[in-house]
């Protein structure tokens, strides 16, 4: 196949041939850069091409699933568009998971192979000992020393350049969320809903990240759906260039330095990295001018540390909102007919619908709370393998219920002003307090155990168990609170660790057993 004769503009539902048409208009220019190697528009395509023929060759068929659990790097966006070419589904893992989190999605995604950095290689076989699985592993760098000779390394997947036909409603990629309730679950995001997104920033001003001038530096993470969306995509296939830096190695003097010297014109954080760029020694000494677009997204920014950062710095931060059951963006300020407004996530996207209504499902006044419900071209067409829970989470009429309370102005700008759904949100990262609850049962001493967010000025909010101990179990003595810790930290990601524990006699609960977590939250014990 010539990859110089694809028409980009036959378009079939696989929205690789999107990246297709930015290497026919943007070839030579610079599409990635890491540690000084750098890789243009055409120079991506055929690698990409090559992966996709070679995941064939490896023996996935379209519709297969794969495990992408890598930290951010070159290689992510070579194997994710790889993968779109494909039609292979590829399920993006949290490069912080421990073995159990990578098992429960290597078996529920039913993943027949997992790509992964030597980095994290033990942790995908102690993920692999605890499944009857056997997917293929697939290694980004050769130079591991003792490996078994069968090991397959990123470079040796390479074949005949591919790129398979899909229609709008094939799933494309399969990120893990719990949604509004219950264990996580694999979101279907199809190539439409990819399309939507990549479509927005070439075609109209609500977001501001078209050509080749544009360099965004990757440093939220891959695996979430806002830095994949919206720090990776859409730059990329505008023709811009990327930076990546890991979100592990968070630093707010390095990154603002690197907005400096790299002349980075698009950043997105969360909240956290705003608030610490503004508490660096040396906030102000660095030149950030080079900024076009400042943005938040994934949590609540605090008004304090936007007016801080953009008084100093003299650029504004624009605040987002969206879900990764709607691949990222329904809403944002970038674009909003009358500009940012503070406290507020703008205005909804265009062909983005939504709703505000009560208990009842009755639309509400402007001004008034209720539940934001939206539907687009980039809402999800449900959950993988969960029809109930597909079911629950849409309105007869098609609507996604966000589990978020927003409220509107007359101007159409919306707020977020609360969660329904039981989900903390911490520096950006997601907790979902049944997971960890799960985790703590599991622990001997633990009897009963609920998990609710507190409020924190640096997280935003942190998770804080409630435990009950054991019959005959002596809190302080037979267990503690740095040992239930521990035990978290073992085993499930660092941000996910209950930073305080607390110990009562017994959880307040309804008479028909439900938790009652107000009570908690407002200290009622
Ligand atoms: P995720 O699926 O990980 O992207 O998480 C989505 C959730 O993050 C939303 O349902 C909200 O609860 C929260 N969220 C995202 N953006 C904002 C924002 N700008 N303000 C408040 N909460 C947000």
């Amino acid at each position: 196949m010539d990859l110089d004769d694809v028409d980009p503009t036959a378009r079939t539902g696989n929205v690789a041939t999107l990246f297709d048409e930015t290497a026919a208009h943007h070839g030579d220019a610079q599409a990635m850069e890491h540690h000084g190697e750098r890789t243009t528009h055409a120079e991506l395509r055929d690698r990409t091409a090559a992966f996709a023929g070679g995941l064939h060759e490896l023996g996935l068929a379209p519709g297969d699933r794969m495990l992408l659990f890598l930290p951010n790097c070159p290689e992510y966006l070579v194997a994710s568009l790889g993968a779109f070419r494909a039609g292979v589904v590829f399920s993006p893992v949290n490069p912080q998971y421990k073995r159990r989190e990578v098992a429960y999605q290597l078996a529920d995604a039913d993943a027949t192979a997992i790509v992964t950095h030597p980095l994290l290689r033990e942790v995908v076989d102690e993920a692999l000992e605890d499944t009857d699985r056997e997917p293929a592993v697939v290694t980004i760098e050769s130079e591991l020393a003792d490996r078994d000779p069968d090991d397959v390394f990123f470079e040796d997947v390479s074949g005949e350049p591919t790129l398979v036909e899909r229609t709008d409603d094939d799933v494309a990629l399969l990120p893990y969320t719990s949604g509004t309730t219950g264990d996580p679950k694999g979101v279907q995001l199809t190539h439409r809903n990819t399309r939507a997104q990549m479509s927005w920033p070439l075609t109209s001003s609500n977001v501001d990240v078209e050509g080749e001038d544009v360099r965004s530096l990757v440093w939220l993470p891959l695996y979430h759906i806002t830095g994949f969306t919206h720090t990776a995509l859409q730059p990329l296939v505008g023709g811009g260039s990327l930076y990546f830096r890991s979100a592990l190695e968070w630093d707010a003097r390095e990154c603002m330095q690197l907005i400096e010297d790299e002349e980075i014109t698009h950043f997105v954080g969360v909240t956290t990295m705003y608030a610490d760029m503004v508490e660096a020694e040396g906030f102000g000494e660095y030149d950030l001018s080079s900024l076009e677009s400042a943005s938040e997204g994934g949590a609540k920014l605090s008004t304090a540390v936007q007016e801080r950062f953009e008084e100093t710095a003299g650029v504004d931060i624009s605040e987002g909102y969206g879900l990764t059951e709607t691949h990222g963006a329904t809403h944002t300020q970038l674009g909003s007919s009358f500009g940012l407004r503070h406290g507020t996530i703008g205005q909804p996207l265009r062909m983005t619908d939504c709703k505000i209504v009560d208990e009842s499902g009755d639309e509400v006044a402007s001004g008034e709370e209720g539940e934001l419900l939206v539907r687009g071209p980039q809402v999800m067409t449900g959950y993988h393998d969960m029809p109930e829970a597909t079911e629950a989470a849409f309105t007869e009429n098609g609507y996604f219920r966000t589990g978020d309370i927003a409220r509107r102005d007359e101007n159409n700008y919306y707020e977020i002003v609360d969660r329904k759904k039981h989900v903390i949100v911490s520096a950006g990262y997601n907790v979902y307090p049944s997971e960890l609850e799960a985790l703590l049962l599991e622990h001997e001493a633990v009897a009963d155990v609920a998990v609710i967010g507190v409020p924190d000025d640096r997280r935003n909010e942190v998770p804080k168990a409630f435990v009950v101990p054991g019959a005959g179990v002596d809190p302080g003595a037979d267990v503690t609170a740095d040992e239930l810790k521990r035990y978290s930290l073992d085993r499930v990601a660092e941000y996910k660790h209950p930073r305080e524990v607390e110990f009562i006699d017994e959880l307040p609960r309804t008479t028909s057993g439900k938790v009652q977590k107000y009570k908690l939250e407002a200290n009622e014990v």
